[in-house]
């Protein structure tokens, strides 16, 4: 019996009318998977509930920065106290100083940091800060990392692009992208070899230092080091794109994790709580570039947004609690090591891949290291899993190259429940493979 999504089928009818897609950011449409977009009503903890009033156990997480779950109370009192002395001012604030002391604290690398209004954004002024710095114009980044919609690293990217099968996006100036070289992820080799060509024209190497855009794709043993090595030697910055990774897989990122420091640190997501931000931060030295002490210029009318900064501060203070990574890191094992019995129970191919609250199960045989391994996934059998998943009250990304993310509010009864669900939608999805 299916369940009844009339409500969202008819706001997506009307939706397409007036936005393109329907949607406002690819990722949320469900073209590779099938079906309508869910339209959501509201959302508390680890539930979200639907305009049909169906409710989903949520592993989206609003793409991320939801670690405490939807409508956590501290957060939502901290915004709606910010909201009563007003929700933009244009003019310097102390609440922005306290988040930028918290992000100073906790990431290594980061001494000063700017705040923006979105993990885009952020990547955008790194890259010109880089170049600025530098006097370069290459940027180096990996096929099937994403680092938000800028010009400059819209070639052979991860997330919404991988998804709806787009490896080039029309309108971006050639001159430009001829500017940005793509590598395949983990290849040390391929990477040193680059750098020996062109080394003294590339002004950043970018990484996810976690892949999480194409799905969850950790570092090899060595990896990050070796792209810290090379580009000093060739006097290019190394910036970590941390978007995803910043304060979920550890208070200090993956930088703390796997002890390699970056010039420059790309932060968003997690650190708005909810709300729209981003942030790119990096030592004193390199910061002072940046207008108005330096003259690369780059601005924001809404950044520092109070409303957005007050709900960061109260997300860090709730991740600076004792304990909260290790909850993660155990509710994420209970959930991967049952989602992993089950299709080895079901005799289906699979391959899982997590650091902390971030994971992926990829259907396929072939061991993940990179965006080629990624491709080799089952994608009709995905987007039947998907969608039995979604009848079974289990709400994941619309797509096989996206993460999932667990929060601290998850229960363990309801990652039971889910990894029930796994196995009625494993069961389904297998049955209808065509041998
Ligand atoms: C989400 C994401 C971005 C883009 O952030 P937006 O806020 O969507 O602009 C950039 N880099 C990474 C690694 C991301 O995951």
């Amino acid at each position: 019996m299916s369940m009844n999504r009339n409500n969202s089928s008819r706001l997506f009818s009307i939706a397409q009318k007036v936005m393109p897609g329907g949607v406002n950011s690819p990722v949320r449409a469900f073209n590779a998977v099938g079906g309508d977009p869910l339209f959501i009503k509201s959302a508390k903890g680890s539930r979200i509930t639907d305009v049909d009033g169906n409710e989903f156990i949520d592993y989206v997480g609003s793409w991320g920065p939801l670690i405490f779950g939807h409508a956590h109370p501290q957060i939502v009192s901290a915004i709606t106290q910010q909201a009563q002395l007003g929700t933009s001012y244009g003019a310097s604030t102390e609440v922005e100083i306290q988040l930028a002391e918290k992000v100073v604290q906790a990431v290594p690398s980061v001494e000063v940091v700017r705040m923006v209004n979105s993990g885009t954004e952020a990547v955008m002024s790194a890259l010109r800060l880089a170049r600025g710095i530098t006097g370069r114009d290459k940027i180096v980044k990996f096929e099937g990392c994403y680092h938000g919609h800028g010009d400059s690293l819209l070639v052979k990217a991860g997330s919404g692009l991988a998804s709806l099968g787009i490896p080039e996006c029309p309108g971006i100036v050639s001159s430009l992208a001829e500017k940005t070289l793509n590598l395949p992820y983990n290849n040390v080799d391929q990477v040193r070899e680059l750098f020996e060509k062109e080394g003294k024209e590339i002004a950043a190497l970018i990484v996810e230092p976690i892949g999480g855009n194409m799905g969850v794709v950790p570092p090899k043993p060595g990896f990050l080091a070796a792209l810290r090595d090379v580009t000093q030697n060739a006097g290019a910055l190394l910036i970590f794109d941390e978007v995803i990774t910043g304060f979920r897989v550890s208070l200090g990122g993956a930088q703390k994790l796997f002890g390699v420091n970056p010039d420059i640190t790309c932060l968003g997501k997690i650190i708005g709580g909810g709300l729209p931000v981003g942030a790119y931060g990096g030592s004193r030295e390199v910061m002072d570039h940046i207008s108005p002490v330096g003259s690369v210029y780059q601005a924001g009318t809404l950044s520092g947004n109070p409303l957005a900064m007050a709900a960061g501060n109260e997300m860090l203070d709730l991740l600076s609690q004792e304990g909260i990574y290790e909850t993660l890191e155990q509710k994420s094992a209970k959930l991967c090591e049952g989602l992993k019995k089950n299709v080895d129970a079901l005799g289906i191919q699979a391959q899982f891949t997590r650091v902390g609250s971030m994971f992926s199960m990829f259907f396929t045989d072939q061991e993940i290291v990179d965006f080629e391994t990624v491709k080799s996934c089952d994608t009709d059998l995905f987007g039947r899993y998907f969608n039995g998943l979604l009848e079974e009250g289990v709400y994941v990304a619309p797509s096989q190259f996206e993460a999932g993310f667990m929060s601290v509010v998850h229960s363990d009864e309801e990652i039971s429940l889910t990894l029930e669900a796994s196995r009625k939608a494993l069961t389904a999805a297998r049955g209808q493979l065509v041998e």
